[in-house]
């Protein structure tokens, strides 16, 4: 155990800047304008909610508004900051001088179709060049720092679960368990939610996206509880299910199958591994159980400043697992008028395997 400041270590920031230039010399770009916030953070830190930052194979300049002058002033790295009143796209021409041979990148995945009309009519003639990716490839490998985020925010969310397992009963309702979810996040470090809680129970527990409602819990209930912590601007993401007061042979089979297809796809995961290979395996697993129809959403996502980014792990998937990928394994089946299983961990993808990062009992405990 080491005696520190608390901080834990340092993003690799000059390493995420230089693989950045270099990939803009890959593509040919003589600049970059990354818009969306996430991208911006990995590459410069800065954490406010307007934003636009312009890299060239020299310099990098992040534009904010007046509101977040000190903010950026103290957390931007690899960039110098100037604030901008008014529309940063507008203000851009008269900050960076732009060649009309330029090549520009953008991401045409992020960017507005209003967002970009304006930058086109600001920078004259340069040509745009299509970037997605550029940031979010590298991202997808996280480095000690992130490692570090993440893993606080799964030991958050498992604190949240213990915390929270206990204190649910029949006749509770779904909103005061996701109240009690969200308290806990906070009382236990973390910053906020990962996303809006979900809490869902009987029927409901068939959708998987079911908000958190006043249904009260009944006896024979499922109950799908998928939440998570930010922590330093990283998110985790954990699902458990319980059952109310019994748990009948058909829901017991359901748990089964997830229970199996779970284990055996994150025993499947390590790094060279097709992600669309996990997702099959976890697939033929629940249809082996006669369940095939019922697993109706992808197998799992990679996880970090966002709650869903790169690699996704599903049947469409063409990206192989790296080690340094966090992702999520969450099988789910979902019966109409029955209700839904699901269990999610995330786990963090090594050479020889993973190392999980959320680590609460996945057994559907009878509440
Ligand atoms: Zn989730
Ligand atoms: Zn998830």
């Amino acid at each position: 155990m080491s005696v520190g400041t608390g901080r834990g270590p340092e993003p690799r920031w000059k390493a995420r800047i230089d693989d950045l230039r270099r990939r803009m010399r890959e593509r040919k770009l003589d600049a970059l304008l990354l818009a969306d916030l996430s991208n911006i953070r990995y590459v410069c830190g800065f954490s406010g909610t307007n934003g636009l930052l312009v890299v060239s194979p020299r310099k990098a300049m992040l534009l904010t508004d007046p509101r977040y002058r000190d903010q950026a002033r103290r957390e931007v790295r690899n960039a110098d900051v100037t604030v901008v009143t008014g529309s940063l796209s507008g203000a851009l021409p008269r900050i960076v001088r732009f060649r009309k041979t330029d090549r520009v990148g953008y991401e045409e995945d992020v960017l507005t179709v209003a967002r970009f009309e304006t930058l086109k009519a600001s920078l004259g003639g340069v040509s745009f060049v299509r970037s997605a990716g550029i940031v979010e490839d590298p991202a997808s490998v996280k480095d000690e720092s992130e490692i570090a985020c993440i893993g606080e925010a799964a030991r958050i969310a498992d604190r949240v679960y213990a915390e929270v397992l206990p204190a649910i009963r029949p006749g509770m309702m779904e909103l005061e368990i996701a109240a009690r979810i969200a308290s806990s996040v906070r009382m236990n470090g973390g910053d906020g939610d990962a996303f809006d809680i979900i809490v869902s129970s009987g029927k409901q527990s068939a959708y998987p996206h079911a908000r958190a409602s006043r249904k009260r819990l009944e006896r024979g209930d499922l109950v799908i509880m998928d939440f998570g912590a930010r922590y330093r601007g990283y998110h985790s993401d954990i699902t458990r299910t319980v059952a109310v007061g019994t748990l009948d042979p058909r829901k017991r089979s359901m748990v089964e199958a997830v229970r199996q297809a779970h284990n055996e796809a994150i025993d499947a995961v390590r790094a060279g591994v097709p992600a669309q290979v996990v997702d099959a395996i976890a697939r033929s697993v629940i249809s082996g159980h006669g369940l095939g129809g019922a697993f109706i959403h992808s197998l799992g996502h990679g996880l970090g400043l966002r709650i869903h980014e790169r690699p996704r792990v599903a049947a469409l998937s063409r990206e192989i697992l790296r080690a340094g990928n966090v992702i999520t394994i969450e099988p789910g089946v979902y019966i109409e008028g029955v209700g839904g299983v699901r269990i999610e961990d995330d786990l963090l993808v090594r050479d020889t395997g993973c190392t999980l990062l959320t680590r609460s009992p996945r057994d559907v405990v009878i509440v």
